[in-house]
C-alpha cells in the first residue's frame, strides 16, 4: 500500500511517492505536477471543481471560486461559494480528495495514508486541522512534516551523520519565510523561523510593471480590464526570462499605441533594490534570534518558484560566502521530501521533526483608510500590527490619524490574516474611541496589541490629546472540530460530487474561455461567447469523437487570442 507524500500548499499542491528507489512526482489529470491551491463551486451542476479550471474561475465566478484558504486553518472562518458555506479545513479536505483521486488514477491502487507538509510556524490547531483535512478525505494522516524539513530532506540531510545545520529560504508566490534547522541523531529541530508575509514573486511582477510603465509614460488607471490583464501576462513571462537570459523583450498594443519594450536584467535589478533589502531582513533576522552564525551554516537551500531569479544566488553568496543549494525544482522540492519523509516512515527510520509552537501563527492588525488623491480615501486595507511568526508573548503599537476635518470617533476594526485587502482577513473584533473635533490629522489614537501564548489578544486604544483609554480582549485560540461536527462536515462533503477527472481538460478549456470573455470586449467578447456555446453543444452530444476534434480548434483559438 502506497503511503502519498503532499506538500498541501497556499498556491499549488503536489504529490509525491516513492517509486523505483526515488522520490516520484504524480501529475493531474491535466498533466502537470502542479495542482493550483483553489476550490470552485459550479451551481449549475452543483459539483466542486478544484485546481486549473478553479483557478480561471477566481476571475470569471470570484463570488463562487476560492484561494489560499490554507491560511484560515484552524481558525472558525467560514467561507461561502455561492449558497454553500465551507470551513477551511472543508476546502482542504475537498483540495486532498482530489490530490488522492489523482494519485488513486496514477497508482492503480487506493491511497489511505499520507504524510503531509505544514509551516514551521503552523500552531498546534492548524496542524489538527490538517489532518482534520486528512481524516475528512478518507486519508489518515500519518505524519505531519515540517515544510523546511521536507525540502532539507530532498537535498539528503539525513544520509549525513554528523551534526548539521542549514537555513532554508523559501520565496513564493506571495511570502518569504526562513527557517534554521539543526539535524542531529534522526531529529531535526527548526531554531529559527523568520519571514515576511508581505513580499513574493508577485512583487518583482509589480515592480517591473512600474518599470514598464514609468518608461513607456502609461498610467495603470487609464488601461481597460483586458489590457491590465494582458500586461501583467507579458510582465509574468519577461520575468521568467529574465531569469535566464540578461535582457528581454515586450510587445503589446495598449491604450491605442504599439509597444515594443526593451528591458535589461540590469535594469530590473536596479528598480527592485528596496526588495532586495527587504528580502535580506528576515535572514539577518533568524541569525541574530537564534544567535547562530552564518559561518556555522552547512548549506543554504532555496525553495519557492521565486528564489528563480539569479540576483537570489548572489545575494544569498554574498551574506554566506558559500553557493545556495538550488539543484532540484525549487517548486517539487518540499514534496519530494514529504515522499522521503513517507518512505523512511514505512521503514520506521522516519525524521523527528520538533516542532515550534512558540510564535503568533497569524498576522494581526487593523482595518485603515488610505489616501487616494486630495480628499479621496479608499478604506478596506490591513494596517499589520503584530506580524505571524514572531516570538510569542509579543506586544506591539502603532498610531492613527484621523482623516476628516470635525471626526468624533476612530473605530479599529481588528482582523487576522495575510491579505492586504481587510475583505480578504477575517474579522475577529472591533474597538472604538471617541476623540475631539479637530482639523484632520490632529488627533490620533496609538493603539496596542498584546499577543501571548495562549492565543489571546488584548488591544488598547488610547486617545493622545485626552489619554482616554479603550481595552479588548479577544480569545483567539481556535477551537479544533469536535467528533460530531467531524461526522458532520463528512457527511456535507459526502454529499458534494467532485467534477470527474476524465472531464478535467473540458472544464479547464470552458473556464479559460469564460475568463477570455471576461477580459474582453466588443467583437472578440461575441466572438468568444460563440465558441464557448458551440464547445459546450459538442459536449452535450457525447460524441468523444466530435468532442476531441472540437477540443484542439478551441485549444488553437485560445492560443491565438492569449498570444
Ligand atoms: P510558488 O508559490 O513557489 O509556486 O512561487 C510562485 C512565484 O514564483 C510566482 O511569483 C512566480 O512569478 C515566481 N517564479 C516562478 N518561476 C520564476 C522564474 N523563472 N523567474 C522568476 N520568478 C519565477
Amino acid at each position: 500500500m502506497a503511503l502519498l507524500g503532499i506538500d498541501l500548499g497556499t498556491t499549488n499542491s503536489l504529490i509525491c511517492v516513492w517509486k523505483d528507489g526515488q522520490p516520484t512526482l504524480i501529475p493531474n489529470a491535466l498533466g502537470s505536477n502542479l495542482t493550483p491551491s483553489v476550490i470552485s463551486y459550479d451551481e449549475k451542476s452543483q459539483e466542486i471543481i478544484v485546481g486549473q479550471s478553479a483557478k480561471e474561475r477566481l476571475i470569471s465566478h470570484p463570488e463562487l471560486s476560492v484561494a489560499t484558504f490554507k491560511r484560515q486553518m484552524g481558525t472558525k472562518a467560514q467561507i461561502t461559494l455561492g449558497n454553500r458555506t465551507f470551513k477551511a479545513e472543508e476546502l482542504s479536505a475537498l483540495m486532498l480528495k482530489q490530490l488522492k483521486q489523482d494519485a488513486e488514477a496514477y497508482l492503480g491502487c487506493e491511497v489511505t495514508e499520507a504524510v503531509i507538509s505544514v509551516p514551521a510556524y503552523f500552531s498546534d490547531a492548524q496542524r489538527s486541522a490538517t489532518k482534520i483535512a486528512g481524516e475528512l478525505a478518507g486519508l489518515k494522516v500519518e505524519r505531519l512534516i515540517n515544510e523546511p524539513t521536507a525540502a532539507a530532506l530532498a537535498y539528503g540531510i539525513h544520509e549525513g551523520l554528523e551534526e548539521q545545520m542549514f537555513m532554508v529560504i523559501d520565496l513564493g508566490g506571495g511570502t518569504l519565510d526562513v527557517s534554521i534547522l539543526d539535524v542531529f541523531d534522526n531529529i531535526v529541530e527548526v531554531r529559527a523561523s523568520s519571514g515576511n508575509n508581505f513580499l513574493g514573486g508577485e512583487d518583482f511582477t509589480q515592480a517591473l510593471k512600474e518599470l514598464f510603465l514609468k518608461q513607456n509614460n502609461l498610467q495603470l488607471i487609464a488601461l481597460d480590464k483586458n489590457e491590465q490583464s494582458r500586461l501583467n501576462a507579458h510582465i509574468e513571462t519577461l520575468k521568467h526570462a529574465l531569469s535566464i537570459s540578461h535582457e528581454g523583450e515586450v510587445s503589446i498594443s495598449l491604450a491605442g499605441r504599439e509597444i515594443q519594450w526593451h528591458c535589461t536584467r540590469t535594469e530590473f535589478e536596479k528598480c527592485i533594490q528596496h526588495l532586495i533589502k527587504q528580502f535580506t531582513l528576515p535572514i539577518e533576522r533568524a541569525l541574530r534570534d537564534s544567535k547562530i552564525e552564518s559561518s556555522q551554516l552547512n548549506k543554504v537551500i532555496l525553495v519557492g518558484g521565486a528564489t528563480r531569479m539569479p540576483w537570489i544566488r548572489s545575494e544569498v553568496s554574498r551574506m554566506f560566502k558559500m553557493l545556495p543549494t538550488s539543484h532540484i525544482d525549487p517548486d517539487e522540492v518540499v514534496a519530494r521530501g514529504t515522499a522521503i519523509q513517507a518512505a523512511l516512515k514505512a521503514r520506521n527510520e522516519a525524521l523527528n521533526d520538533i516542532v515550534l509552537t512558540d510564535v503568533c501563527p497569524y498576522t494581526l492588525g487593523v482595518g485603515i483608510v488610505v489616501e487616494r488623491g486630495v480628499n479621496q480615501y479608499e478604506s478596506g486595507h490591513f494596517l499589520p500590527i503584530i506580524e505571524r511568526n514572531m516570538t510569542v508573548p509579543v506586544s506591539r503599537e502603532k498610531r492613527l490619524h484621523t482623516v476628516h476635518d470635525n471626526q468624533e470617533q476612530i473605530v479599529c476594526e481588528i482582523f487576522q490574516g495575510e491579505s492586504r485587502l481587510t475583505k480578504n482577513n477575517i474579522s475577529i473584533g472591533k474597538i472604538q474611541s471617541d476623540v475631539p473635533k479637530d482639523k484632520a490629522g490632529e488627533q490620533f489614537v496609538d493603539i496596542r496589541f498584546t499577543y501571548n501564548i495562549n492565543g489571546i489578544l488584548e488591544a488598547i486604544l488610547k486617545v493622545g490629546t485626552t489619554g482616554k483609554t479603550e481595552r479588548l480582549i479577544i480569545n483567539n485560540s481556535a477551537t479544533n472540530m469536535s467528533p460530531e461536527e467531524i461526522e458532520e462536515s463528512l457527511a456535507k462533503l459526502n454529499d458534494i460530487k467532485i467534477h470527474p477527472r476524465e472531464n478535467a481538460l473540458n472544464k479547464q478549456i470552458i473556464a479559460q474561455l469564460e475568463r477570455l470573455y471576461e477580459e474582453h470586449l466588443g467583437d472578440m467578447r461575441t466572438y468568444i461567447a460563440q465558441v464557448l456555446q458551440d464547445f459546450e453543444n459538442t459536449l452535450l452530444s457525447q460524441n468523444e469523437q466530435a468532442i476531441a476534434s472540437a477540443r484542439n480548434q478551441v485549444l488553437s483559438i485560445m492560443k491565438q487570442i492569449e498570444g
